[in-house]
């Protein structure tokens, strides 16, 4: 029987192409998104179901689970890959931007999963894929509120696999690396930083180090360790992908926190 996955957040990046690579592969794709009537490439590939969905909406969340199970009778594989950054100084950030950051990469996450739950239960099946970042392992300079939002998806994803493993739900972690899609486009979040100029020196030199980041093309690399997770059977949690997760994730592994913070002063000026 075809297997079915729902993936959030597939309008762009890694959602869509996971989405294309999972139906090359034959799986039935519940391909959801907060703007459906935009989308025409996903719309022409057969095995492909598109739902609105909105993380921040239960709603639309429960409206995009049933009518997806209503179309393909269960969901196998959850991908919890919506998710944008919010960056700048931690202080200049407003009530609504950290509300937003967290309403999208945290809570969202957690609302998709608890309406997928009941039914993977129920067939003692499923894996929960969540997209987190190396930036759920490591921090950057004016990044705290997006490391904030992935190190708790780490902490509650490595939690969650102890209560659901009984009950034959695997859990897994994605954790791209730097990657041009529409993260560091349109999908990213500036505080402004007015009437806060002590920060703008070392900022400056963050938006140098984002503009000079070396991100690469090859986005399929994630489809794929997205792929991997959902259909390897290991008990593998961690997905970390590309040269610079691997490396950073490994860097940050051999030293203590004070060597990592002088390693990020010397490689960012800040
Ligand atoms: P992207 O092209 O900007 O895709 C982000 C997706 O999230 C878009 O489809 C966007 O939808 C969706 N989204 C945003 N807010 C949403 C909401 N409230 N409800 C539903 N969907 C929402 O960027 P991406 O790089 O593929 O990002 C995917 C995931 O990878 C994110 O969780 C991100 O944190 C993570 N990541 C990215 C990188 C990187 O370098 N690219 C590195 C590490 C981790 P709209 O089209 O409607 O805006």
């Amino acid at each position: 029987m075809k297997k079915t996955v729902l993936i959030t957040g597939a309008s762009s990046g890694f959602g869509k192409a996971a989405a294309k690579l999972f139906d090359t592969n034959g799986w039935n794709v519940i391909a959801t998104m907060r703007s459906p009537e935009k989308e025409t490439e996903l719309a022409k590939l057969s095995n492909v179901f598109i739902s609105q969905l909105d993380v921040t909406d239960k709603l639309s969340i429960q409206n995009a689970v049933a009518a997806g199970i209503e179309k393909f009778g269960k969901i196998d594989v959850l991908v919890n890959n919506a998710g944008y950054g919010a960056l700048g100084a931690f202080e200049a950030a407003t009530e609504e931007q950290v509300k937003q950051q967290f309403d999208v990469n945290l809570f969202g996450l957690i609302a998709v999963t608890k309406a997928v739950l009941p039914g993977m239960r129920q067939q003692q099946s499923g894996v929960i894929i969540n997209v987190s970042s190396v930036g759920g392992r490591i921090t950057f300079p004016f990044s705290s509120l997006y490391h904030a939002t992935k190190f708790a998806v780490e902490g509650l994803t490595e939690s969650m696999q102890y209560e659901l493993k009984p009950l034959g739900i695997s859990l897994k972690i994605v954790e791209p690396g730097g990657y041009k899609t529409e993260f560091a486009g349109r999908s990213m979040t500036l505080f402004n930083l007015d009437g806060l100029d002590d920060y703008q020196p070392a900022f400056n030199k963050f938006i140098t180090m984002l503009d000079q980041w070396d991100m690469s093309e090859n986005i399929g690399e994630v489809a794929d360790a997205i792929y991997e997770a959902a259909t390897d059977g290991s008990e593998k949690l961690r997905y970390p992908v590309g040269h610079d997760a691997v490396q950073l994730v490994q860097t940050r592994r051999q030293m203590d926190d004070v060597d990592f913070k002088k390693m990020m002063t010397a490689q960012t000026g800040i």
